[in-house]
Order: structure tokens, then sequence, then C-alpha cells
């Protein structure tokens, strides 16, 4: 049985060698996460190089997703590297402090906060392990009282509760790495902390820009992080092409409560508006230092599968963790074993909709039939992997072979739920492109003498959104 969500891994330490990254790709790695929050722009070409290097060695092609750092909330630095506040002393967040901080004060790498907070707000460093609430902003200082102490160490997150912090999404380090990334043609970008529509269309364009040289397009994940985007997910989802459902930073700005209800809606959101969706962090947090996941984290990581999202993330599990090959092979066995109990009902998806388009009618006309008739498997002859996209927004259990020309659009549907994206030759006679695609997936051993499957192509071929005919065949 074929794995329908996919497995996003991020790198880091515990993996940034070829001979580990080929040993994460063989347990089921679908997507590498590239983290410009750590290293330098060559050292993430080089890792770029290294991924593209070791899929053609396992034959597989993985996307890479170049994910920005996004703007720094952070305290600075301490002179002892750290302090341990006491739950009711006075804290000051200075912005002006140039010298180290102490145990009373410290500066900010984050210089607008002073502007964006006021009496009575509430505070929450270091992923919200520290709680303070502000008692009064003087000039550049904010005074605090510690409301819920613990140690705090250099360069610690900053989140105020209920959002509103005003840092722009994309800072000038952001803007340079998407430059980087370009270069080595990530197939996703994913823009940190984006408030609204407008910041990830000022990503696109300059990622356009910043592509043209390679005549290169990457699509665009907004990760949903910060509690203004809630408010704006519609209009987000419009400007984007996925989103990640960022729950490390978004359970800091909405409270932990909040987030499992909100994942819910925003792939289901995601998927009636033919979007991605990424379900991120913690998933598998206790395999960074066990060998096994605790049965929450198994629950966690199924519910997302059932919640039907595109695909589960690994961070420090995969870039840190003592076990990152083990916490790929068991998040993958979850997965399919969720996929599995998962029920079917495609009709619910079209009560309510009209699809205007003849591309997308005849992937919704495959989808109906090869579900109704049992179908061993799709196979969507298709350019840009529109037709693949659409086909893969409704839950089926028939697997989706997406046949394309074109290596970029092969590994950008590495992401799409239950898409199985396969490099085929160009072909200008359509019933000889059909007898191709029909034999490649005989050769992969997927279809057999006497399988039914459905398959879709655009007449003339060779061009993206000209799909126009459904086929359902019967391998002879
Ligand atoms: P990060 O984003 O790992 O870059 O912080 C994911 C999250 O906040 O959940
Ligand atoms: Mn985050």
């Amino acid at each position: 049985m074929t794995r329908a969500t996919k497995i996003v891994a991020t790198l880091g330490p515990a993996s940034n060698t070829p001979e580990m990254l080929e040993r994460l790709i063989r347990a089921g790695v679908d997507v590498v996460r590239l983290n410009f929050s750590h290293g330098k722009a060559q050292d993430h070409i080089d890792r770029a190089t290294m991924v593209r290097e070791a899929a053609r060695r396992v034959g597989k092609e993985v996307a890479i997703m170049a994910d920005l750092q996004g703007p720094k909330i952070r305290v600075g630095k301490f002179a002892e590297g750290k302090v341990m506040l006491e739950n009711g002393a006075p804290f000051v967040l200075d912005a002006e402090r140039t010298e180290p901080g102490d145990v009373n004060a410290v500066g900010l790498d984050y210089k607008e906060l002073p502007r964006d907070v006021k009496p009575g707000d509430t505070l929450l460093l270091n992923d919200g392990l520290l709680v303070l609430t502000v008692d009064a902003v003087r000039g550049a200082a904010v005074h605090t009282t510690v409301k819920m102490g613990g140690e705090l160490s250099n360069n610690k997150g900053i989140n105020k509760q209920g959002g509103g912090l005003t840092a722009p999404a994309l800072t000038g380090k952001d803007m340079e790495d998407i430059k980087t990334a370009m270069s080595f043609q990530c197939e996703y970008l994913a823009v940190s902390f984006p408030k609204n529509a407008t910041d990830m269309e000022l990503a696109r364009q300059l990622a356009n820009v910043a592509g043209e040289p390679y005549r290169h397009k990457a699509a665009l994940i907004a990760k949903i992080e910060r509690s203004e985007a809630i408010p704006q997910l519609e209009a987000i989802l419009k400007a984007s092409d996925g989103i990640m459902v960022a729950r490390g930073d978004l359970a800091v700005e909405v409270g932990n409560a909040a987030v499992p209800a909100l994942q819910k809606r925003m792939i289901k959101m995601a998927a009636d508006m033919d979007k991605l969706t990424i379900t991120a962090t913690q998933m598998m947090e206790s395999m960074i230092v066990n060998p096994v996941p605790t049965r929450a984290e198994v629950s966690d990581v199924a519910n997302a599968v059932l919640d039907g999202t595109d695909a589960v993330m690994l961070s420090a599990e995969t870039a840190a963790g003592k076990f990152p090959v083990e916490t790929v092979e068991q998040m993958a066995a979850i997965a399919l074993e969720a996929e599995r109990a998962e029920y079917v009902s495609i009709e619910t998806d079209f009560a309510d909709r009209r699809f205007a388009r003849i591309d997308q009618s005849i992937a919704m006309g495959a989808l109906f039939t090869a579900h109704h008739l049992g179908c061993k498997a799709i196979l969507a002859l298709t350019e840009s992997g529109s037709t693949a996209l659409w086909m893969s927004r409704h839950r089926i259990k028939v697997p989706i072979f997406a046949l394309t020309t074109q290596p970029i659009s092969q590994r950008k549907m590495a992401l799409y739920r239950n898409v199985y994206p396969l490099l085929m030759p160009k072909f200008e006679d359509r019933d000889t492109a059909l007898l191709a695609a029909e034999k490649l997936l005989v050769d992969r051993g997927v279809l057999m003498p006497g399988d039914t499957y459905a398959i879709t192509c655009g007449e003339p071929m060779g061009y993206p959104g000209g799909t126009n005919m459904l086929k359902v065949c019967r391998v002879g």
C-alpha cells in the first residue's frame, strides 16, 4: 500500500550528511525543509545540492522548502548567557540598552517592542515558558512583572498574547535569503509570521523577480503563526499556494487550547480553496531523545492525517534529534495506518460545488469515476500539476499518479496528498502518450493485466491547463 500523507523533514546537524539524507529519503521523506533561521547562504546552497544528489541516488524526487526566518522578535544577550527570573520580580525589556543583560533588565533585538505594548499586556518568552505582564512603558523601556519565572537565556523569542507586534513579515535578511533560495530553485518558499495577504503578495513578487534569471517560480507557503493571521485566513490562502499550521508560535499567541480546532478549520478551508497544508511542530517531539514516540504523539500524527493534511512535519526531530531515521519510519507507519481507517465519501464534497473550468471538471470526473468503479489508479498527464492538485483536494482511496514532462512539476507534487509524481517523456501523439503512461505504471508494478484505471490528458498534448479528456481503460 502507498502512503498518501507526505512527510516534511527539517535538515540540521543530525541530518546534514549525504548518507543520513539518503537514509531519511528511503525512510519516507518527501520534502526537505531548509531552515533559514540557522546557517549562512552558502550552507543552504550546499545542502540543496546534497538533497538533489541524495534524491537522485535513491531514485525518488523530493521537494525543497526554504523556510525564511522572518522578523526576529527576541531579547538580546545576557552577561552570563542566561538569568533566572523569579515569580513576582520586576524585569525591564529595554530597547536602548547596549550592555549585556542581567537579572533586572535585558536589551532587545526587536526595537519596536516599546511602541507595540501597553500596560496590562502579557508577553510570553521562550515559546511561552516564561510570562511577563507589562506595568508601564517609559521611553524605550518596557517595565514588567514576572508572572511565571524560569530560566531566560540569550536571544529567546518574544510573543504578545493576542498578537499585535508590528514587525513586518519580510526583513532585509529574508529578501537576501529569497535570492539564495531561488538560486537553487526551491520548489517551496515558506514565509514566517505573515499577518495578511499583502505580506504574501510581496513575498511572491520578490520570489518571482529573484527567480527570473533561472526561469523559476516557487510555490508559496504562509506559516500561520500570528493571531492576526486567523481573521485573514481566507485572503492569505488566496495569495498563497498553501499554509503551514505553525503550532509552535501559533499556540503561544492564541493559547494552546485554541490550536486543535484551528488546525481542523485551516486544513478544511485550504482544501476547499484548492490549497496545500503542512501540519508542523512537536509532532514527534519526544523522539528527539527517545527511540519511540509517546501515545499522545502517535494520536497527534494520526489525527492530522484524519484532518486531511497534505503533510506532517518534523523539526528538531530530524534536525537535531538522536533518532532521525526512526522518527521518519514511525511517522510513515502511523500515517499509513490512519489512512487505512479513513472513511471516504466524495459525494458530499460535490454537493454544493460547481466546477466551471473544463480541466477541473475533467479532473473531478476522473475522481468520481475511479472511486465508483474501484479503479486501481488514476493516471493524470499534467504539465503544471494542477490536474493532480485538484484531484488531491478530495479524499479518495485510489492513488493518483501524476505524469509530467517537467522535473520541477514532479518535485512540487511531492507535497500533494495521495499524488505520486512520475517523469515521462514528451509525446506529440495522444495515443502513443496514453500507451506509454500505462506501460510506465505496469513496469513499476502498480498496474497488472486486468486492472482498470482512469486516465486524463489534454489534446493537443503538452500545454498546461489543457486537460480535456478522460478515458477508462483495462490493462490488456
Ligand atoms: P518555526 O515555525 O519552527 O520556524 O518556529 C513553526 C512553528 O512556529 O510552529
Ligand atoms: Mn514559528
